[in-house]
């Protein structure tokens, strides 16, 4: 957001007005949201549908705020991501998720994986690969238990860069997913190059698959690819019974969604995790 115009005057309409007074007050909220614990981890299972049984959850961040209530990230992720924040919540989310870790693992309860997301200027950070690896082995946390999530538009903003750094992440241990895939433009080339466990199919297409021939054909080509490739497919979004059969149809691996659960405080998933697997 431009602050000041070329003169010092500050040529704004009422609305881009309050649109900056409200991202200043929340830019400035947010900054202390970590120590005044405002923030916290819920998570969303991760469902393998040939056995029902939960394999990964995403760990989705939530503020507490004092005024507002509980704010999703579409509204604070963006300023913190300007503003340089992320790399500090970032950091955070990846503490809480150890801690989450340890106590799964003590209770029995632990699924293969618990993913992480990145933002794009998290993956760009000079020191990102050391703060993760630092805070991994305070934890006493093998990286294979954690999967990093990164949007393939973040991939695409350059792919050389891009290679190097899921490299260093793959080579430190961390599973690896590409996130809203089918949105970012990629050539599918650059696929093969990228060390990923993970292609999770953007929700967008999904949602839309049981009515729309398109993304029925785009959803049906990736699940094929992403199998021969040899790697994991999440359909992400489903929320009704026909999406269901639509992905389970195509013997999609995982499925990620409301219609499952919608990601909760992780007290709440701890009866879904004891169950055993349905059929
Ligand atoms: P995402 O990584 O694509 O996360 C999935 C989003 O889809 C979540 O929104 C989740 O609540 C939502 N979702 C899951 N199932 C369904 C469904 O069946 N229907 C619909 N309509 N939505 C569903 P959420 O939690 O609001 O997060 C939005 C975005 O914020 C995430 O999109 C991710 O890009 C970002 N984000 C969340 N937590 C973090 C974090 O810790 N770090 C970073 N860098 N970004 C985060
Ligand atoms: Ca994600
Ligand atoms: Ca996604
Ligand atoms: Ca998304």
């Amino acid at each position: 957001a431009k602050r000041q115009g070329r003169n010092g005057y500050h040529f704004y309409t009422r609305e881009m007005n309050s649109h900056s007074y409200r991202y200043l007050v929340l830019e400035n909220a947010l900054a202390k949201a970590l120590s005044r614990d405002q923030l916290e981890i819920h998570y969303q299972p991760q469902i393998c549908l040939a056995s029902g049984r939960v394999r990964g959850m995403e760990a989705l961040l939530r503020w507490e705020h004092p005024q507002e209530g509980m704010l999703p990230p579409a509204q604070f992720i963006p300023i913190a991501e300007e503003t340089g924040l992320i790399e500090g919540l970032g950091a955070w989310v990846m503490q809480r998720v150890c801690r989450d870790l340890q106590q799964l693992e003590a209770g029995g309860l632990r699924p293969e994986w618990v993913a992480v997301n990145l933002s794009p200027r998290q993956f760009r950070q000079a020191d990102l690969v050391q703060t993760y690896r630092d805070i991994l082995r305070q934890g006493d946390i093998p990286p294979q238990w954690i999967e990093l999530e990164l949007t393939e538009s973040t991939l695409m903003q350059d792919v050389d860069a891009a290679v190097n750094s899921l490299r260093q992440l793959h080579h430190l241990g961390f599973r690896l997913a590409v996130d809203d895939f089918g949105t970012g433009y990629s050539s599918l080339s650059h696929l093969k190059n990228f060390p990923i466990h993970t292609l999770k199919v953007d929700r967008t297409f999904v949602q839309d698959a049981p009515e729309d021939a398109n993304d029925a054909a785009i959803v049906t080509a990736i699940v094929a690819m992403a199998k021969g490739l040899g790697l994991e497919v999440i359909a992400e979004g489903v929320e009704t019974s026909e999406q269901l059969a639509f992905v389970k149809g195509l013997d999609c691996g995982l499925v990620q969604g409301f219609y499952y659960a919608r990601p909760a405080p992780l007290e709440t998933l701890i009866p879904l995790l004891e169950t055993p697997p349905r059929n």
